[in-house]
């Protein structure tokens, strides 16, 4: 207990201290999930991703407006649209950027990254599942169960054979199950009903609950339909 409290009285102090800091403090004031970086993530970025990191975080990346603040050069506008150029402007606040799609670009790099991984766990072969009956999971007494299928063969484990489409290239076109105006980059289904609806609230859900809350109702009409 008393080390909890000499903790909690260090911590506060940091915390005072960073609030009082207008640059470097500005996360205080964020309203974002908290990410949380291990040692395991830290070994394996490279030295200047996790400086980038870390610089973005706190806002002393080169941005112009930072260099000018610093007294190194004397223009802080955006080489653009001739705005301030600050770390969030260039980052997603350009309206130039956006116009000449380079944002889009960004965009659409990751997207790739992510569609290409996808599409090979998609890929490969998987035990057929459609006749296999779940195995009853037995908990001793006063046990908790442990978690089963996502947790052991990710989220695609779920089915035997998975189907992908990707906002890339051509405009995605929605599978024919339901009709929406909604426009998701990546759409993985199954023609496999039981697994395909609990795999699909598992992790990925989770991971991103906040972009999923824009598509929950879409899901619920799929999951509706089989
Ligand atoms: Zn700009």
């Amino acid at each position: 207990m008393v080390l909890q409290e000499v903790r909690k009285g260090e911590e506060d102090q940091r915390r005072s201290k960073s609030v009082q800091l207008g640059q470097q403090g500005a996360w205080t004031k964020w309203d974002l999930p908290s990410r949380k970086v291990t040692w395991a993530e830290l070994w394996r970025l490279e030295p200047i991703r996790i400086s980038f990191m870390l610089r973005s975080v706190c806002d002393t990346l080169t941005s112009p407006s930072n260099l000018c603040r610093w007294g190194l050069t004397e223009n802080p506008s955006c080489k653009l649209c001739g705005g301030t150029a600050t770390l969030a402007h260039i980052l997603s606040g350009c309206k130039t950027a956006l116009q000449q799609a380079r944002y889009g670009w960004r965009h659409d790099k990751v997207l790739q990254t992510h569609a290409d991984i996808l599409e090979t766990e998609r890929r490969k072969k998987r035990p057929d599942l459609k006749h296999e009956k779940p195995a009853i999971q037995f908990v001793k007494a006063g046990e908790k169960a442990q978690t089963t299928a996502s947790s052991q063969g990710g989220l695609l484990s779920g089915a035997s054979t998975w189907e992908m489409r990707v906002d890339l290239n051509k405009r995605l076109v929605f599978p024919d199950v339901v009709h929406t105006n909604l426009r998701p980059d990546i759409v993985l289904w199954s023609d496999h009903p039981d697994r395909t609806d609990s795999t699909m609230g598992g992790r990925l859900c989770e991971a991103h609950e906040r972009k999923m809350s824009k598509y929950q109702e879409l899901l619920e009409l799929c999951r509706a339909k089989n």
